[in-house]
């Protein structure tokens, strides 16, 4: 990074990350998630490497505090925490699941203290301090936040953050609860509250201005130790400071260690989004379905040259691979290569004719799908790839109360065949196309999705990500049902894996 030669930065070695997806993540507008998917989820977090993992608030619901209960049970790599007001009551609440960490926060800001607290600034310092001495009692870990800390007066935040530090607290942490600081208030902040306490200092950023991640790393910047965050940057309002984001940043930006295994982060990504309900954007940096894609001639020539033209991170490094999209700003040397992997010897007239054809079809305002170039090549060279995958046959039949479902692929060349059954036509398909891509790859299924649209004349659209060694392969599929648009999405999968395989064996 040519800013490295002008710029002098003092960095913690390492950070850690407390991942606050199970509690500050699930209180997204509209997400909630069943006790055992909540369980699946902090067994994920902590094989990903984080830290600490803020599995919830216990007095919110049953399910809650016995879901808490089985995850501080399990013996994770991560510490496990929970939330808890300056309240006694909570406290022993949180005791009864025996965490190793807690949380307790209150708020610190006037705004907060007078219409939500009622409390006047001493009556909470009182609270604040007496809560930290107990839940120290239990022989808990003890992580203190001031909750609206930005919006705090700085001097009574200091002397509140001194009192919590003589009463027991292990560390503090600043939360930007509304999102409104700006990185260099952050870094004061942390500044001024490093020169006041001894203890490890963290951050909890919000998004509502776009700048969570951003405070996050000020934060870090000026010595924070502890970085608050969640996966896919879900929670309330904007959410909070993305995990993939920050830690992405702090290896490849600023060089500073976190315990995150980069290739297992999309993976997890794909679990919250799935067990949360809350999509991710396709624009999202690692982890959006483009972040790694390339679309414009120019673009496309100078990764395939040299990836880091237009890549400032392999996507391997994230578990990911490179996608290049057909559309109207493709040039000739991304349609080449792409037809030397199908099978077609280049030859300059017949791909300009088939890039004319694409940017029409494109201008006309049509989805270019690898499915529609390869239609094209056929068409202009007249003949099949023998390399091409796809689709034969799919019937499916209602038996009873049970879908039976039976595919036909052709898969680079090879046909497979398969059979399932399930309680729905997606389903039974699901299974068939499994048990046949089962026959000549390895993998595991990550994650589907399907786009069945309402209106008529609209075909359905599918997307499916396998794994296998490590690397995810993600398939889109069209299709005029659901299920031949999931079977075809698959298919496309598996091609893509068997391609990969076949490249890493000729290398
Ligand atoms: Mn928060």
């Amino acid at each position: 990074m040519a800013w490295r030669d002008f710029l002098e930065l003092k960095l913690p070695e390492r950070v850690l990350v407390f991942d606050t997806t199970l509690r500050d993540g699930e209180q997204t507008a509209g997400a909630a998630l069943r006790p055992a998917d909540k369980v699946r989820l902090a067994e994920a977090l902590a094989d990903l490497g984080v830290d600490v993992i803020e599995a919830g608030f216990p007095p919110v619901s049953l399910g809650e505090s016995s879901a808490i209960k089985e995850i501080t049970g399990m013996g994770l790599g991560a510490k496990v925490c929970v939330l808890s007001r300056c309240e006694k009551t909570d406290i022993d609440a949180a005791a009864k699941v025996e965490p190793e960490w807690i949380h307790v926060f209150i708020a610190t800001s006037d705004i907060h203290l007078q219409h939500k607290l009622r409390l006047t600034r001493e009556q909470a310092y009182e609270k604040a301090v007496s809560a930290v001495e107990y839940a120290k009692s239990y022989g808990f870990t003890v992580h203190f936040s001031a909750e609206d800390a930005t919006r705090t007066e700085l001097p009574f935040l200091l002397r509140v953050f001194k009192a919590v530090e003589e009463a027991g607290a292990d560390s503090v942490d600043i939360p930007d609860t509304v999102g409104t600081a700006l990185p260099l208030a952050m870094k004061k902040i942390v500044t001024e509250v490093r020169n006041t306490v001894k203890i490890p200092v963290a951050v909890h950023c919000h998004d509502d201005f776009g700048l969570a991640v951003a405070n996050s790393l000020a934060g870090v910047e000026a010595g924070a130790e502890i970085v608050h965050a969640t996966i896919n940057g879900i929670g309330e309002r904007a959410g909070n400071a993305s995990l993939e984001e920050i830690v992405a940043a702090l290896r490849f930006l600023y060089g500073v260690e976190t315990g995150i295994k980069f290739e297992k982060i999309f993976r997890v990504s794909r679990l919250v989004e799935k067990l949360m309900g809350i999509t991710v954007p396709k624009n999202k940096a690692i982890i959006g379905d483009n972040a790694f894609a390339h679309e414009s001639g120019i673009h496309v020539h100078g990764v395939l040259g040299n990836p880091r033209t237009y890549e400032p991170v392999m996507p391997e490094v994230f578990g990911r691979r490179r996608r290049i999209v057909f559309g109207k700003h493709s040039g000739i040397h991304g349609l080449e290569s792409f037809l030397r992997e199908h099978g077609f010897t280049v030859d300059r007239e017949k791909v300009a004719k088939i890039l004319g054809r694409i940017k029409e079809f494109a201008d006309s305002g049509g989805k270019v799908s690898e499915e529609i170039v390869l239609n094209y090549a056929e068409e202009v060279y007249g003949r099949r790839s023998q390399q091409r995958s796809y689709v034969k046959n799919l019937f499916l039949m209602l038996a009873g109360n049970v879908f039976k479902a039976q595919v036909d692929l052709m898969v680079a060349g090879e046909l497979v065949t398969g059979d399932g059954e399930g309680a729905s036509a997606v389903e039974a398909a699901l299974n068939a196309v499994t048990n046949a891509a089962q026959r000549i790859a390895d993998f595991e299924i990550i994650d589907y999705k399907i786009h069945a649209p309402f209106a008529g004349g609209q075909s359905s659209e599918a997307e499916v990500v396998l794994a296998s060694g490590g690397v995810e392969f993600v398939g889109r599929g069209i299709g005029s049902d659901p299920s031949l648009a999931v079977v075809s999405a698959f298919t496309s999968a598996v091609h893509q894996l068997l391609f990969e395989q076949r490249r890493l064996e000729t290398e």
